[in-house]
């Protein structure tokens, strides 16, 4: 980061609909007068707004802008719904004001600073192999973003600044999270991910070799492991909900959910005659098997015309792209 930005820190807000996202700058090198500034990241739960002041007044935060609290000229640049929900509650308790900022505005400025000043921040995930994608200005654009947070936007970035957003689904990771606390009794994410790493789901999901039968299959071409409906086989069986494993319902929703917005994402590509895809948001969450079935399916899908390429700190792209905004 540019050096005069060193001296007072910079704070930036996502409040989503599930988490609250912070990035904020933080003095590095020798002292304020030689150093430079390196960004620092930091989530909290939505729900658990009170966390997220106290993170902070600890870390000296509201001295950016040179303002005093307590004189309420403190403005902090905030993006996502909760921006304008809890602006409030900012000003009650931090005597800040947030300067509210477009959300999608925010997620492609925040990516497009990624791809094009953080070396690495691209990558895919396939085979097993994570290996780096080198973005340049020339051939960034036009590509497709697809966020996945509590809901999914999918956008396609013509240019800094310059987007639409072509759609979106309601079905995303806060849907799946949802149904896995029913279904499961995570208590977070993070747990869930690790019980779907544990679980088999080919023990709810029905595949087309359980429909047809392995020679019909061998005869029509057919992958027998192609899932045919995903939770199929609880139809016809006779198991409780208790009767299953955490473990396997954890990993069935997650390849549920994570092949359908992988499909969405294939055929907007598709319809937009885009070849590169972008995933964000938190739902992927650094995460090796969302990954990896993200690139299988649209590899598949394209026959090798698409790639799927993820992002660093991908859930802090609107926070990123609201922390930009002030350099505006
Ligand atoms: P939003 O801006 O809507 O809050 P995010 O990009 O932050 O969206 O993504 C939220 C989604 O990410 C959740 O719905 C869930 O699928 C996943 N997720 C990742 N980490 C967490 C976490 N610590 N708590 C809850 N959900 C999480």
């Amino acid at each position: 980061l540019p050096r005069q930005r060193a001296a007072v820190p910079l704070v930036a807000l996502d409040i989503g609909g599930t988490l609250i996202k912070l990035v904020y700058t933080a003095s590095c090198g020798d002292g304020e007068e030689g150093g430079g500034a390196e960004l620092r990241f930091a989530k909290f739960e939505r729900r658990r707004l009170d966390e997220c002041f106290q993170f902070v007044r600890a870390e000296g935060l509201l001295r950016c802008n040179g303002g005093r609290p307590s004189e309420g000229n403190i403005s902090l640049k905030a993006t996502g719904g909760g921006a304008y929900k809890f602006a409030d509650d900012f000003r009650e308790k931090l005597g800040v004001c947030l300067d509210k900022l477009d959300e999608m505005d925010s997620v492609v400025s925040g990516a497009n600073f990624l791809l094009q000043n953080i070396p690495g921040a691209a990558f895919t995930h396939m085979n097993g192999k994570r290996k780096p994608v080198n973005v340049s200005p020339n051939n960034l654009f036009p590509y497709l973003l697809v966020n996945i947070g509590s809901g999914v936007s999918v956008l396609k970035v013509t240019g800094n600044r310059k987007f639409e957003r072509v759609t979106g689904t309601h079905i995303g990771g806060g849907t799946m999270f949802g149904l896995a606390k029913l279904l499961t009794g995570c208590k977070s994410y993070d747990e869930f991910l690790q019980l779907s790493q544990k679980g088999d789901n080919f023990v709810l999901d029905l595949i087309v070799k359980d429909i047809c039968g392995e020679l019909v299959c061998q005869k029509q071409g057919l992958s027998t492991s192609t899932l045919a409906a995903s939770f199929g086989k609880v139809i016809t069986s006779k198991k409780k909900l208790t009767d299953y494993k955490p473990e396997d319902l954890a990993a069935t929703l997650l390849s549920a959910f994570t092949y359908n917005i992988a499909q969405i994402a294939f055929l907007v590509a598709s319809l937009l005659g885009l070849q590169r895809v972008f995933f964000g948001g938190s739902y992927i969450r650094g995460h090796k098997s969302t990954m990896e079935n993200i690139s299988y399916a649209i590899d598949f899908w394209s026959q090798s015309q698409m790639q799927a390429v993820f992002l660093r700190h991908e859930g802090y792209l609107g926070a990123l792209g609201a922390l930009m905004s002030y350099g505006d």
